[in-house]
């Protein structure tokens, strides 16, 4: 492709969708890529987004998609490939796609996170046969049937409580005695009458014969270790970057996060970081879509100094 962009969003969750938003706007020639045409990222496996500003009580996927329809009525761009590697050429940037290469004045990186993992024996090996990291997508297949979550922040809690409502039981297994969530979440959970939590409990082992039967844990305080029968293993135990594009562009932190501030301008000039996937202290869909049109705002001025 000859067409130099003004600016390419790599991802295009809130953060790559504001900024889709605001370059629009701006009358800058900038594409958003995703890596499939269902935008919205993290959010479309959320059953319900309440702290949205002027959305209460919204269903993620519909939010992806109400956020999407926008910003295409705008003018935006969009462009479906996989982009593997994006490195500095002669003072463009170029991204190398599945279908095309992209070159590129300026790049928001808005790849978003994902859920970690646990790294215990079984994980691994019954992952989408008992093992999930996504209690909306898969909870269905546990209608009637014992599950465990194991965490204790806002996502294992939500996982819990509407796994609540499918399965014959629940039980959370968090490493403390006290939970993260948030203390709404937390009166939501314990009024479950199918929700036990196990506290201070460790995860050793999910155990199984092609698929799971059960989730062996510990108790840290007492030492002592038993099998929770389940069919069902939801990890909510916090989320990785998805920071492997930015690697060797700009810097990033001990964690894989791209380091950038609120003007999401990155170590490498041109570069700029929105979402879940920079340094910052919260990460919600409200803050993401700002980072979109914060970095877009600092990039309009880059491109000015360009010439
Ligand atoms: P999180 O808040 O970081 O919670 C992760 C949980 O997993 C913590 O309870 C942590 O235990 C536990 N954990 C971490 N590593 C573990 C391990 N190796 N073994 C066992 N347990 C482990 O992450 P999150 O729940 O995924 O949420 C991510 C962000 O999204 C948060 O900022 C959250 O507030 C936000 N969020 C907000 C909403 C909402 O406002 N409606 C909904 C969803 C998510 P400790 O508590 O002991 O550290």
């Amino acid at each position: 492709m000859d067409n130099v962009f003004d600016m390419l969003i790599i991802g295009s969750g809130p953060a790559g969708l504001g900024a889709a938003l605001y370059a629009a706007r701006a009358g800058l020639n900038a594409a958003i890529v995703e890596k499939s045409p269902v935008s919205g990222g993290q959010i479309i496996n959320t059953t319900e987004v309440d702290n949205y500003l002027g959305l209460p009580g919204i269903g993620g996927f519909e939010m992806g998609e109400t956020f999407r329809s926008h910003v295409e009525k705008m003018g935006a761009v969009f462009i479906e490939d996989m982009i593997s590697s994006v490195k500095n050429s002669d003072g463009l940037y170029q991204a190398e796609g599945g279908k095309d290469t992209y070159k590129a004045k300026t790049i928001v990186f808005a790849m978003g996170a994902e859920r970690s993992k646990l790294g215990i024996p079984g994980e691994a090996e019954f992952a989408g046969r008992g093992v999930s990291y996504c209690a909306t997508c898969d909870g269905a297949f546990f209608r009637k049937k014992n599950t465990v979550v194991i965490g204790g922040g806002d996502v294992a809690v939500e996982d819990a409580i509407y796994l609540a409502g499918l399965c014959e039981h629940v039980t959370l297994v968090h490493r403390r005695d006290e939970l993260r969530a948030s203390v709404s979440l937390q009166k939501a959970l314990l009024s479950k009458e199918n929700v036990t939590v196990e506290w201070n409990s460790i995860p050793d082992e999910v155990i199984g014969e092609g698929t799971v039967s059960a989730l062996r844990i510990h108790n840290k305080e007492t030492g002592e270790s038993k099998d929770i029968p389940v069919s069902g293993v939801f990890i909510a135990v916090g989320m990785d970057p998805v920071s492997d594009l930015a690697k060797g562009v700009c810097d990033l932190n001990e964690r894989g996060y791209i380091i950038a501030g609120e003007d999401c301008e990155t170590s490498a000039p041109g570069v700029y970081a929105a979402g879940d996937v920079r340094t910052k202290h919260l990460r919600q869909v409200i803050t993401a879509v700002a980072d979109g049109a914060c970095a877009v705002s600092s990039a309009e001025v880059y491109i000015r100094t360009l010439g």
